[in-house]
């Protein structure tokens, strides 16, 4: 499928160092970005579907790399079915597990959490959930597990692996388990702050150090934050990603933000949501993040923008999160709510509002376009322009 958006305001390129993307025209053709710049002939030939973004702002499909997802699009932590499709009405073309330890009953012996990992990653290898790519099977390492489970899970593709949640008498305890999963090619992932759930104890900055992940997950806290000493020492003591999340300590977020900042490092900050969990659904929690960051942060939204996309897809390992050609085809359009003070997207960001969204494109494939059944209206109406498939990509009435 070749999909063209056009007559785009602006568009927010997802990479921190480059934030701003020039040109008005994005076309995408069997799920990678093929165009960015101008609205020529040659780009628009052979198009299934033009999208006329009416002015509004192009930016990547937002990347939440916390999301406690099990199986299907349901969480028995809120005992709710469809909260991936919501997401993907916040944008959110991306969802990769924090591990699936909101499983009923979960296993916790080395066995259990092999097969549990193993079969969550094969569900959603080909299951997208309203369009949204999901990246399930993370680990949760428990004492018992050997170097050689985690090849085999490995060999099996599993490549997230969680330390926070296991039966360790201390977290230091961790140390080696996280040292395999590095060495077999895996993103290892340290629950950070206080205990979000009985019988995990608290992370600090002194744990993180010795055990050296590659993120360091809610470094804000999750949702409870480490003591505010510890921060830097995060920062300047390691090269780790520091992930801030909605469902956490919004007064730390900003610190970490401030302090990776001042150390020329902001490629480390990565948005995300943590949930469902006991704070909620939110699907539209990266787009509040992103508000917080750029509103009372002090973080231009381009850059805030950045965090939640192409600063995830770095850290990860995956080819969406920047609007480039030869990179993944999800890109959003975003705006001003109708109604609102500002004019466009990023001043409405910078003005503490949340984005709406005008349309999500995932995959190369245009899953809503008009208006989102999560966010309020956009300023501009983004509409249809021409379609030569047989659907109406319009979201349905509400
Ligand atoms: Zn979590």
């Amino acid at each position: 499928m070749r999909t063209a958006l056009v007559n785009i305001g602006r568009i927010v390129s997802g990479d921190w160092q480059q934030p701003v993307a020039t040109g008005d025209c994005i076309v995408c053709d069997g799920g990678a970005i093929v165009h960015v710049g101008s609205a020529d002939k040659a780009a628009l030939a052979g198009c299934d579907v033009v999208i006329d973004a009416t002015g509004t702002t192009a930016i990547p499909g937002l990347i939440d790399s916390h999301v406690h997802i099990t199986f299907g699009d349901y969480t028995p932590r809120q005992r709710t079915v469809g909260f991936l499709e919501s997401y993907l009405h916040g944008g959110v073309t991306t969802a990769i597990s924090a591990s699936e330890v909101h499983v009923p009953g979960r296993p916790k012996d080395p066995a259990g959490v092999k097969a549990l990992a193993v079969a969550a990653h094969k569900c959603f290898l080909t299951y997208r959930p309203g369009g949204m790519r999901v990246h399930a099977g993370a680990v949760i390492l428990e004492p018992g597990l050997t170097r050689a489970d985690l090849a085999e899970i490995r060999e099996q593709g599993v490549w997230l692996a969680k330390a926070g949640f296991g039966a360790f008498p201390t977290p230091y305890d961790y140390q080696e388990t996280i040292a395999w999963a590095r060495e077999l090619g895996m993103i290892t992932l340290v629950h950070t702050g206080g205990s979000s759930i009985p019988g995990s104890s608290g992370i600090w900055a002194d744990h993180l150090l010795r055990l050296r992940p590659h993120v360091s997950f809610h470094t804000n806290g999750g949702p409870i934050a480490m003591p505010d000493a510890d921060y830097p020492r995060l920062v300047n003591e390691s090269d780790m990603a520091l992930q801030v999340c909605t469902a956490g300590n919004l007064r730390t977020t900003l610190l970490c933000a401030q302090l990776l900042t001042e150390a020329n490092a902001f490629g480390r900050l990565l948005v995300a949501t943590d949930t469902p969990t006991g704070s909620g659904i939110m699907p539209l929690g990266m787009l509040y993040t992103i508000s917080h960051l750029a509103s009372l942060g002090g973080i231009a939204p381009e850059l805030a923008i950045a965090a939640a996309t192409g600063n995830n897809a770095r850290v990860y390992g995956l080819n969406s999160g920047v609007i480039a050609p030869g990179r993944d085809a999800d890109v959003i359009l975003i705006d001003a709510c109708a109604g609102g003070s500002t004019n466009d997207a990023c001043a409405a960001l910078a003005n503490g509002d949340i984005a709406a969204v005008g349309a999500v494109v995932s995959d190369g494939v245009p899953r809503f376009v008009g208006r989102s059944r999560n966010t309020p209206q956009t300023t501009r109406t983004v509409v249809v322009a021409e379609n030569r498939v047989m659907h109406d990509f319009a979201a349905p009435a509400h």
